[in-house]
């Protein structure tokens, strides 16, 4: 059985004030059922881990470099994520890999990285619009999980979250149907490369626009083992519908 899980990505959004947000999710879930993890920007980490210690809301980082520790200006180390009170971090996020031109053996690296120094990796894969278009997807994403995805991955290091960049902070979600099929995709390719078992038990989540209105019915789908939420996951009140919806999928 795999763990469900609700994740929030803050993005670059936050000040000490957004607190009483996670102060409130915290409150609200003092244990849980499904996983809930909330990444805020780095400039909270800290605070945001001392706000949910007793609760059962983790923290994790939005991203981390590749190497241990050394001269990259601005970096955050995946051991610095660790020390801050983090369990986990998003990796190859959509908006990483074009900001940042980061290519899957980029995120494999910082992958490798993360999972060596005890964090859960979310790897983030996902066609854009114009390769949906083009009949893509189902390479793009296979491509991004070849390259992305380290073979030392198991259930316990790592996530896949599938995340189509059109419907990313857009507004509009892929059917089900389309859902289904990338999901079941994704899983044949991790059981695959993986074997039954470890493929079996690495945990895929949809993100794109997901809502408190529309949840329960993507955590309907099939190998949908929960979300990453980027808009929806800012406020107590969006995120909470989404995780009840998913307590109860
Ligand atoms: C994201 O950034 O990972 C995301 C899914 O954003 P949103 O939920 O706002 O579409």
């Amino acid at each position: 059985m795999r763990r469900k899980l609700a994740a929030g990505n803050w993005k670059m959004n936050g000040t000490g004030a957004s607190l009483a947000d996670l102060s409130e999710l915290a409150q609200r879930y003092p244990d849980s059922a499904i996983d809930i993890l909330i990444c805020p920007p780095a400039t909270l980490l800290h605070r945001a881990a001392e706000v949910t210690k007793t609760s059962g809301v983790a923290i994790g980082g939005q991203d981390c470099h590749a190497a241990q520790s050394g001269a990259h200006t601005g970096d955050v180390s995946a051991q610095m994520l660790m020390d801050a009170g983090a369990s986990s971090v998003i990796l190859g996020h959509s908006e990483r890999r074009v900001d940042h031109g980061e290519t899957d053996a980029d995120v494999r690296a910082k992958a490798q990285t993360a999972m060596e120094a005890g964090l859960l990796s979310i790897i983030c894969v996902g066609e854009s619009l114009e390769q949906r278009e083009a009949a893509n997807t189902l390479d793009v994403v296979g491509g991004q999980m070849a390259g992305s995805i380290p073979d030392q991955s198991t259930g316990e290091n790592l996530v896949v979250a599938y995340e189509p960049v059109w419907a990313i902070g857009t507004g509009k979600v892929p059917t089900l149907e389309q859902i289904a099929e990338v999901h079941d995709f994704m899983r044949t390719l991790l059981e695959k490369r993986f074997g039954e078992s470890i493929g079996q038990s690495i945990r895929l989540l949809y993100g794109g626009s997901v809502k408190p209105g529309n949840a329960a019915e993507i955590f309907g789908v099939s190998n949908v083992d929960g979300a990453l939420v980027g808009g929806a996951s800012l406020k107590a009140a969006d995120f909470s519908g989404i995780i009840d919806a998913l307590a109860d999928a």
